[in-house]
């Protein structure tokens, strides 16, 4: 890891208590589960989906083109 990606890496700045948040704690930033139900207009998954959660990326800017989609210039859009 670069020195100045540190501060996109969330998971690494709470470990090493740059950020301080009191440990010992769950870190992460993926969830999977199966859908139980969903809302009216809802169509991308239906129940019993397996889905898998993420932050968002853009996929285009310098820092999603350069394998870094943690550090994605449009992660606070
Ligand atoms: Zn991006």
């Amino acid at each position: 890891m670069l020195a100045n990606e540190r501060e996109f890496v969330t998971d690494l700045i709470v470990r090493d208590q740059y950020y301080p948040v009191p440990l010992p704690a769950v870190l992460g930033h993926e969830g999977s589960g199966i859908v139980e139900s969903v809302g009216n207009g809802v169509s991308s998954v239906q129940p019993g989906d397996h889905v898998v959660l993420s932050f968002a990326s853009c996929g285009a800017c310098t820092s999603c083109r350069t394998g870094r989609p943690y550090a994605c210039e449009t992660f606070y859009e």
